[in-house]
């Protein structure tokens, strides 16, 4: 079956264009040009991938981002912003976008976002479904199945979010992980924390596992786009 994109977009000749070159791709497309039905249309029907567009009648694609990040936290979602306003960029990450671009845009770099934002939906689904039994790396031991943490021989206390977020980031060690992949992960669908929730458990897993727990050396800060668990 192939990916369906959903296109919110209010001018005509570019949700057009979008349109014929999606199609050509070999995607599946349906269209917006109205705010309230573009979230409509995010919120009820199976698509794969959100193009908002930032300046649309009637809802702002900032508050779609929104409402569609709180109810469907894994819709990826490129923003299509006409300002070149480091502001906007800043404002559409900081509400769950996952990426986003500038208009004029070139087809081809949007094809190649598309792609780039699917290929981490992937990665992360794979990431989820995997299981892990046990972990060890600094002085740190990990059984995730007896719920047991260790630093060197003295217990250390974690939530069950805790294990699951670090679970999580050495599922995926090397990678960059965004705060809305461990917003699904931990929370899921039922209640949506924000960004700042993430940093604050981050905060407190390297309290208990980092020797300096403001310079890390295990769970480091990428910025403007999550974490990245090394060792
Ligand atoms: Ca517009």
């Amino acid at each position: 079956m192939p990916q369906k994109i959903l296109i919110i977009e209010d001018e005509v000749s570019i949700l057009r264009g979008l349109k014929d070159n999606l199609v050509g791709e070999g995607y599946g497309v349906i269209a917006a040009s109205k705010g309230k039905e573009g979230l409509e249309k995010a919120l009820t029907e199976e698509v794969d991938l959100v193009l908002l567009d930032v300046m649309l009648p009637g809802m702002s694609g900032f508050d779609i981002c929104m409402e569609i990040k709180a109810k469907k936290i894994t819709l990826p979602i490129i923003m299509l912003t006409a300002k070149s306003k480091e502001a906007d960029k800043i404002l559409g990450l900081a509400l769950g976008a996952d990426d986003y671009v500038t208009k004029p845009f070139s087809v081809n770099e949007l094809l190649a976002r598309i792609n780039a934002v699917l290929r981490r939906v992937k990665v992360h689904q794979k990431a989820k479904e995997k299981k892990i039994s046990s972990y060890e790396f600094g002085d740190i031991r990990l059984d995730f199945i007896k719920m047991e943490a260790y630093r060197g021989k003295k217990r250390l206390s974690f939530s069950k979010k805790e294990f699951d977020i670090l679970a999580y980031m050495i599922k995926r060690k090397g990678e960059v992980i965004t705060r809305n992949d461990l917003l699904d992960v931990v929370w899921g669908y039922k209640a949506f924390p924000t960004t700042r929730t993430v940093d604050n458990f981050v905060a407190r897993i390297r309290k208990k596992i980092e020797d300096k727990p403001s310079s890390p050396k295990y769970i480091l800060s990428v910025r403007s786009a999550g974490y990245k668990f090394v060792t």
